[in-house]
């Protein structure tokens, strides 16, 4: 199995084995060994849920930093509409531009003619396809992931149209390439990202096809040079700024942004990922009829409320529909271009999206059986309090890792008196911060 990278790491020695992220994870991929938390990679879904418990600092996001860009010739930022709501509006997005290219780009993109052609070959995708209903949007990474690791037969379902920010690379690199002249391959597209699954999208896609874009920026790393840039910037708009996002583009990065493309009553937006898990369970229940498509975002209140984004979910919603509400539907050169390249490009995934490998899926039924069997009888020996002092999240956990030999009987500490005196030591030394 190829090694699974993720938007985050573990800094060990910053960790007090406080088990915060354990029981925060939705896909139970993290165990808690000798006071030290430490991920399944194949269950982990990139959600930034560990990252959002993490009290003491141990988990920090991991994007592409400004030094690994260098080797580029012109740099290009891919702005989501997020990245605006997170300025008072005083700032307009004209103006944060202009910031972005005083901070180092070279010039900004944003993706509103992609986010219209997207639009449209979603409506094309869901009207043709002859599969099961309900398809599924793919824009949310972490969506994405948790359908290969938990809901493996759901994966056909998730729509094949590339997203609107691997479109955007595509047609920056080729348009700037003819520009000025440069290979392609000397171009970065740089994603100013709301989350750490963006960047993992880019890194390693979920479809296991390449990344058109070179690499992420989180918006929380570059929101207080971009404040201090735009405080002492002109007031006015600046003329060189682009800033020409539709209305549409805005609404991407909010609930209910995919509405559009489709009609309401065969339609369901669903934020944050328990509920997203509870409406999965109904489908696969069979429960779940005449709706077309799902819109899925991991977060509450979607990319604008992602985890890499700074400002108040609420104050940022506000201004987002402020935003919207200036900006005109489309415009004709707008639509102009949306119609030539709907018809010269593709804009079907790269690769299938395939199943994850999760450990114990992938072996002999025979195999299977026994290591449920396994689990099974060790659960009746387990006092099912599901305290998590094992290091597993729960009781049921703790049986499976030992069934799949990657935890011991004993740690269980009703098993073995030893596990408590070593989880005092460990209580003890967080509890006087060494
Ligand atoms: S990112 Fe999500 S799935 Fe991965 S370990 Fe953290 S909480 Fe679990
Ligand atoms: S909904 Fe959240 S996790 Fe999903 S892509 Fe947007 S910011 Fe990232």
């Amino acid at each position: 199995m190829n090694e699974l990278t993720h938007g985050f790491r573990i800094e060990a020695e910053k960790c007090h084995g406080c088990m915060a992220c354990m029981r925060a994870c939705p896909t139970r991929a993290i165990r808690v060994k000798k006071g030290r938390a430490s991920v399944i990679p194949q269950l982990c879904i990139d959600c930034g849920s560990c990252l959002a418990a993490c009290s003491t600092g141990a988990i920090a996001a991991a994007t592409v930093g400004f030094a690994e860009l260098d080797k580029f010739k012109y740099k290009v930022a891919v702005v989501t509409p997020a990245l605006y709501t997170q300025f008072p509006l005083k700032h307009a997005p004209a103006q944060v531009n202009r910031a972005l290219r005083e901070l180092g780009f070279d010039a900004v993109w944003e993706y509103a003619v992609d986010i219209e052609l997207i639009d449209l070959a979603i409506r094309k995708y869901v009207k043709n396809w002859s599969g099961p209903f309900p398809l599924i949007s793919n824009s949310c990474p972490v969506v994405v992931r948790l359908v290969q690791v938990a809901y493996p037969t759901l994966v056909n379902q998730l729509i094949r149209v590339d997203a609107p920010r691997e479109t955007a690379a595509r047609e920056l690199k080729r348009r700037y390439s003819k520009k000025l002249g440069l290979e392609p391959s000397e171009i970065a597209a740089v994603y100013i990202a709301p989350c750490q699954a963006k960047t993992i999208s880019i890194l390693q896609p979920a479809e296991g096809g390449g990344s058109s874009l070179d690499g992420s920026v989180g918006i929380s790393e570059i929101y207080n040079d971009l404040l201090s840039i735009l405080r002492r910037g002109p007031a006015e708009d600046d003329p060189a700024g682009n800033g020409n996002g539709s209305s549409e583009w805005f609404h991407w990065g909010a609930p209910e942004g995919e509405f559009p493309s489709l009609s309401q009553e065969h339609y369901l937006p669903l934020l944050g990922l328990s509920d997203i898990i509870k409406v999965f369970n109904d489908i696969e229940k069979g429960k779940i009829r005449n709706i077309d498509f799902l819109e899925c975002h991991a977060c509450q209140g979607a990319c604008i409320g992602g985890n890499l984004t700074v400002e108040n979910l609420y104050v940022a919603r506000t201004r987002n529909l402020r935003l919207i509400s200036g900006l005109s539907l489309p415009s004709q050169a707008m639509g102009d271009e949306i119609a030539r390249r709907l018809s010269e490009e593709d804009f079907s995934l790269r690769a299938p999206i395939l199943p994850r490998n999760v450990e114990g899926r992938d072996i002999d039924l025979r195999d299977r059986v026994a290591r449920k069997k396994r689990a099974d009888a060790m659960m009746k020996t387990l006092p099912g309090l599901n305290c998590g002092l094992c290091g597993a999240p729960s009781c049921r956990n703790h049986a499976e890792d030992v069934s799949l030999d990657r935890a011991e009987t004993v740690e269980c500490v009703f098993l073995s008196r030893d596990r408590i005196d070593v989880l005092r030591t460990i209580y003890k030394k967080t509890a006087r911060g060494d």
